[in-house]
């Protein structure tokens, strides 16, 4: 089974293959991660012919979902092909209270990927993931995860009636682990971190017993990879063809902040979306429980030590970040920067997000909005330029980060002279 390749790929498809990120070798377009040469990273790579014959139009009649950017995507060009909750086109907000709150004078954007079909922007890897390992013929789905992904990978695979195993650490929120078991596939709760579950997810996708089995973001990784692209895609459609000045985005293993330039790059070089005046700018946001790839930016250095993560931020929990040289690389080339925030700070942003734009975000959009702010008082992003800021998942499922700090303003008896007295009319 792992010597699959998928073919044909679909007639219609862009990719050509899989390309070394380390060395630049190229191999079929097969599930597989790791390159034979140097062991480096693999990423689909696409015939550039292909991409630039797609056009504003065919992407605008295109379905309300991720599949409207199908001809710039490995997999899924035609709809009984894909595994898919259909998710994407999620709203874009003009967030004017919450830029004037943290002294940005530019317009500022949130792009809510809360309203996806779980709930977070994971479910746009898992349907790219997916629809390729049905391809290759893979009859089980699974992955590691922080806890957004095995929510997506086991709702993924009960709408399409495949068997799932889904792996986390076992001391995740409530909220992930019941929006997760519900859907009734396999779920690993293992004794260690995150990095210990993917270590071990990467043993067992070498095993027979495993053959099988599509691990999203193991042995079927580069097709992971690229769904994270239609967070940009969308965004440049939505702000009418244009890529915006800066972007926050929160950093994980960082191949969300990789794959998101990577589809500004493929936008403009196809001629589908302009670029701003002196180019975009990337800027990663991290927790201070977990933050070795801001710490290497702010060392000057490639190397990035491991940490052993800690803190509310636990979507974000990766300590051996698979993808944090490519977002180091990503952020010095575009001239942006990177800044990590602490549990006080990420609680208080995520009370200021919601109260400034309405959107109630996970603990990774309270990353994400406390690093902007910090980001516009250090000066690193222009307040004077566009900006968008990415909220990944939804604060219905990390209710824990807040719960302490909020609640009724007011407990009244239900008279109008206990109102009075409570002091409800002024
Ligand atoms: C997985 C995840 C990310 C970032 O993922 P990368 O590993 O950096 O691609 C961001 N936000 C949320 C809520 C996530 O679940
Ligand atoms: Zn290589």
């Amino acid at each position: 089974m792992t010597s699959a390749v998928i073919a044909p790929l679909g007639v219609d498809s862009p990719a050509r293959g899989l390309e070394c990120r380390g060395c630049g070798a190229r191999f079929p377009l097969a599930a597989q991660h790791a390159c034979y040469e140097c062991f480096g990273p693999l990423e689909v790579w696409y015939d550039a012919d292909s991409l630039a014959k797609v056009t504003r139009a065919q992407i605008e009649a295109g379905p309300q979902n991720i599949w409207r950017y199908a001809g710039l995507l490995p997999v899924g060009q035609q709809a009984a092909d894909r595994v898919s909750l259909n998710p994407g086109l999620t709203p874009l907000v003009r967030a004017d209270a919450l830029a004037a709150e943290i002294g940005l004078r530019a317009p500022l954007w949130v792009k809510d990927d809360s309203a996806n079909p779980t709930h977070s922007f994971k479910d746009r890897v898992v349907s790219v993931a997916l629809t390729a390992a049905k391809a290759l013929g893979f009859t089980r789905y699974a992955c590691a995860s922080t806890g957004n992904l095995a929510n997506s990978v086991a709702a993924h695979a009960a709408r399409a009636g495949v068997p799932s195993i889904v792996f986390i650490p076992h001391d995740l929120e409530p909220g992930k682990i019941i929006t997760t078991a519900v859907y009734g596939g396999d779920l690993v709760a293992i004794e260690g971190s995150y990095d210990d579950v993917n270590r071990l997810c990467s043993e067992l996708v070498e095993t027979d017993e495993f053959e099988d089995t599509a691990f999203v973001n193991v042995n079927v990784r580069p097709f992971y990879a690229e769904g994270s692209k239609t967070l940009g895609y969308e965004v440049a459609e939505q702000l009418g063809w244009r890529i915006p000045a800066q972007v926050v985005i929160p950093m994980a293993s960082g191949e969300l902040l990789t794959k998101i330039d990577k589809a500004f790059e493929e936008l403009v070089s196809a001629g589908l979306a302009v670029a701003p005046e002196g180019g975009w700018k990337v800027f990663g946001a991290q927790s201070l429980g977990c933050n070795p790839i801001a710490t290497a930016l702010h060392a000057g250095t490639d190397v990035i030590t491991p940490v052993k993560p800690t803190g509310i931020a636990k979507s974000l929990n990766i300590g051996d970040p698979a993808a944090g040289l490519y977002a180091l690389e990503a952020v010095r080339r575009t001239g942006g920067w990177m800044d990590y925030a602490s549990d006080d700070e990420i609680r208080d942003a995520i009370r200021l997000l919601a109260r400034t734009t309405g959107v109630f975000a996970e603990t990774a959009g309270g990353v994400t909005t406390a690093v902007t702010a910090k980001l516009v008082a250090s000066g690193k992003l222009d307040p004077d330029l566009e900006t968008v800021v990415f909220n990944t998942g939804e604060g219905l499922k990390t209710l824990d980060a807040v719960a302490e700090l909020v609640g009724p303003t007011y407990r009244v008896k239900p008279s109008l002279k206990a109102a009075r007295e409570a002091g409800l009319l002024g």
